[in-house]
């Protein structure tokens, strides 16, 4: 029988931890599987698109900077996809190919992974780009009332609000001032910017974690310990990074391919080594 094919489409996609987290899970259900890294320029992405048609293609994911250019190439979206506005997982069915979008599968499910008992309530969010898309409509789900999302630049939180979720988005002044009299009320705190990944770089003014409430969750997207979460920690809050994130929305595209509980554990287990490797 022929080896089925499935890979991560992207421009770069050398920094993927992806392969080294879905193999082992293909391997440990013992499905004949390769996950490959398929890089694809813009003008190369019809064919590559073209190529998981093929009967031994269970479909793709697909990263910067094509999430929106696969829309126009593909048969169907889901409507999740469709809200999000952006897809990062193709699945093939018989040469008919679906996109989907499992960012806030993702980020839900990895919230609720490590911290089951949490209450959420008010979240301020950081960011106001492409992953707080999916991070708003994780926290919808998860049932919060109200998110203040707090973005450097204003009108961008304002699109997202509307774009996204007007009766839960809230953008507020990106001030420091502001900001601290918010973090007063939230039982989570998200950084959904691209700050933090360097030693000595994060989003806000790290003293401002003291205005949290005991027990409050702050989690980062970014896949390591930032300066946000080692402050949170310091200061006896739940601290989250990005990685579980990665793994869970991994997970839900695994089940999505094969039609198979994922083995979440086995993914994580070797997306931290993967990381281990880079650190
Ligand atoms: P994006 O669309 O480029 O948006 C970047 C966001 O970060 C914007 O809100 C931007 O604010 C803000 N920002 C950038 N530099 C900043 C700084 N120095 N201080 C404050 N805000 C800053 O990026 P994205 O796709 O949303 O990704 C955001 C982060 O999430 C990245 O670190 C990415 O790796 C991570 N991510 C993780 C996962 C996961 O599975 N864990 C999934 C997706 C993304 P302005 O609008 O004001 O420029």
């Amino acid at each position: 029988m022929t080896r089925l094919r499935v890979g991560i489409i992207g421009d770069p996609v050398e920094h993927s931890i992806s392969p080294a987290m879905q193999q082992p899970a293909f391997d440990a259900l013992g499905i004949d599987a390769v996950y490959e890294k398929w890089p694809t320029n813009a003008a190369e992405l019809p064919d590559r698109i073209a190529s998981i048609r093929l009967p031994d293609a269970l479909g793709a994911n697909v990263t910067a900077p094509h999430k929106l250019a696969v829309m126009e190439l593909i048969d169907d979206i889901t409507p999740l996809a469709r809200r999000i506005g952006a897809v990062n997982t193709v699945i093939n069915r018989d040469g008919h190919l679906t996109g989907d979008n499992t960012d806030e599968h993702g980020f839900a499910a990895s919230l609720t992974a490590a911290f089951p008992e949490m209450k959420l309530d008010k979240a301020v969010m950081l960011g106001a780009g492409g992953a707080a898309r999916a991070v708003s409509l994780a926290l919808e789900t998860l049932g919060a009332a109200d998110v203040a999302v707090w973005n450097r630049d204003r009108a961008r939180a304002e699109r997202l609000k509307d774009e996204i979720a007007p009766d839960l988005l809230r953008p507020i002044e990106p001030d420091v001032e502001t900001l601290r009299g918010e973090l007063t009320e939230a039982s989570v705190l998200v950084n959904a910017t691209s700050a933090g990944w360097h030693r000595g770089e994060h989003p806000i003014p790290l003293e401002l974690l003291d205005m949290l409430p005991d027990g409050a969750i702050v989690a980062d997207l970014v896949y390591r310990d930032t300066d946000l979460l080692l402050a949170a920690r310091k200061r006896g809050l739940g601290a989250l990074d990005g990685l579980g994130m990665l793994v869970h929305q991994g997970a839900r595209g695994f089940e999505l391919w094969t039609g198979k509980r994922a083995p979440v554990d086995v993914m994580m287990a070797a997306a931290i080594e993967e990381r281990a490797k880079r650190a």
